[in-house]
């Protein structure tokens, strides 16, 4: 890490170090807009992250915008699987929803990358670029903003002026709280264990969704006879799953996915995760706005947090720089509407049908199941519905679809 002494002016404060705070920054990173990042995890959790069970699905244009910021290069090619195939269940009965690439003739659905390699990729990039600062073990406490220019006060009681503060601080944002930005909250009351598992049989890169009855598995492929394995169980089930002996989750998972890989063992330790969903009611403030996470903290099951976060960076970065480019305000109120807008419209139908379909294929009543089977089966009949939502996963045109 470069030692830095932080200086009290910068053009852009961003708030947190995770993915979304990291692309931003990355984005910048060609102008010269003098940036600070901050960062109050340790040093050693930012510069060498390590494996924490979440194998991120990357649409075609995350990867694209990946690419731009010349992160994607950094990744180590050997921990990208392709998917190519996805298959949804829906509790014992044979009716699924099937996408497929060679349908659409592309190489893969999406791309699948260790989130830990994410985020060091983006983390070696940043480094490389001379505008921009980083500190870490260091929080934001404050922060003030009016139409001169905004002002963070730091945990080590420095105060850093500013023209633009982004808050990239996770889905539960004291920052977002602070500058009275209400949100809506979801709590599932469901947890997500994630572990890596190996299997006798190939998934030839085949994506698997089965909404049992109680609780969700779900199967991304990762390269060779290894896969990501997600359980979702309800909070009160979280511990008696997390504590299972290695026999029995092995059994446990062998059975759930019916013995189509045949035997399945736990490679990775398992992690687990709350299942809570954020809608923020405004993406900025004056002279501020919410990015990643802190801005829409997705249900994880249709895959689209990180997606959503690097795209809705990527939309106020465009709108900063081509400000910066123009001489102009780059904190105005017409540059963080525009982001807010675009954002809006990128991300509602997205949110707001994600947790649609976690209430439909989570519910077990009677009428519940019954309705499901039939979306499965109409969405699976009707070719366009099909080819929306591929298009979606591949963004090979316009739609603002959900995957599976
Ligand atoms: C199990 C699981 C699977 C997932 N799978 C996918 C997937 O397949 N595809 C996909 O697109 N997404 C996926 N996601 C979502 C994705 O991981 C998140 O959307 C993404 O990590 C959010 O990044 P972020 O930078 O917004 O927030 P975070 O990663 O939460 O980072 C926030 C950072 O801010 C720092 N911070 C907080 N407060 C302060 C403060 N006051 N001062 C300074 N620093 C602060 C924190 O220390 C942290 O480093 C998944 C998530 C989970 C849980």
């Amino acid at each position: 890490m470069k030692q830095i002494t932080i200086k009290n002016d910068y053009d852009v404060v961003i708030i947190g170090a995770g993915p979304a705070g990291l692309s931003f920054a990355c984005s910048l990173a060609e102008k010269k807009i003098r940036t600070l990042i901050v960062e109050r995890s340790s040093i050693d959790s930012i510069s060498n992250p390590q494996p924490d069970g979440r194998e991120i699905a990357i649409t075609h244009q995350s990867r694209k915008i990946l690419n731009e910021l010349g992160v994607w290069s950094l990744i180590d090619e050997d921990e990208v699987s392709l998917l190519k195939e996805a298959k949804v269940y829906s509790g014992s009965s044979n009716s699924l929803l099937d996408f497929d690439a060679k349908k659409s003739s592309i190489e893969a659905l999406g791309y699948l990358v260790p989130n830990y390699l994410i985020r060091k990729g983006l983390y070696e990039r940043v480094l490389q670029a001379n505008n921009i600062d980083i500190v870490s073990d260091i929080s934001v406490e404050d922060i003030n903003t009016n139409n001169a220019g905004a002002e963070v006060e730091l945990s080590d009681g420095i105060k850093v002026k500013s023209r633009l503060v982004v808050a990239a601080d996770s889905r539960f944002s004291e920052i977002r709280r602070k500058m009275g930005i209400p949100s809506l909250m979801k709590d599932f009351s469901k947890v997500m264990i994630v572990t890596r598992m190996e299997h006798e049989k190939s998934h030839n890169h085949v994506a698997l969704e089965c909404f049992n009855y109680g609780h969700t598995l779900a199967l991304l492929p990762l390269n060779g006879n290894v896969s990501s394995v997600v359980l979702t169980v309800s909070t009160d089930n979280s511990k008696e799953m997390l504590s299972l002996s290695e026999t029995k989750f092995n059994e446990m998972a062998t059975e759930g996915f019916k013995q189509k890989l045949g035997q399945m063992k736990q490679i990775g330790e398992r992690h687990s995760y709350p299942l809570i969903g954020v809608y923020a009611q405004k993406f900025k403030a004056k002279r501020f706005a919410l990015v990643g996470d802190a801005a829409v903290g997705m249900h994880p099951v249709t895959a689209h947090g990180f997606n959503l976060g690097l795209k809705g960076q990527d939309q106020l970065s465009l709108a900063v720089k081509r400000a910066f480019d123009h001489g102009l305000d780059i904190g105005s109120d017409e540059v963080l509407n525009d982001y807010e807008r675009k954002h809006i419209n990128f991300s509602r139908l997205m949110y707001f049908g994600t947790n649609g379909i976690v209430a439909l294929f989570t519910n077990d009543t009677f009428v519940a199941k019954k309705i499901r089977k039939l979306v499965l089966k109409f969405a699976n009949r009707f070719p366009p519905v099909k080819s929306l939502i591929t298009n979606h996963l591949t963004e090979s045109k316009k739609s603002n679809l959900i995957p599976f």
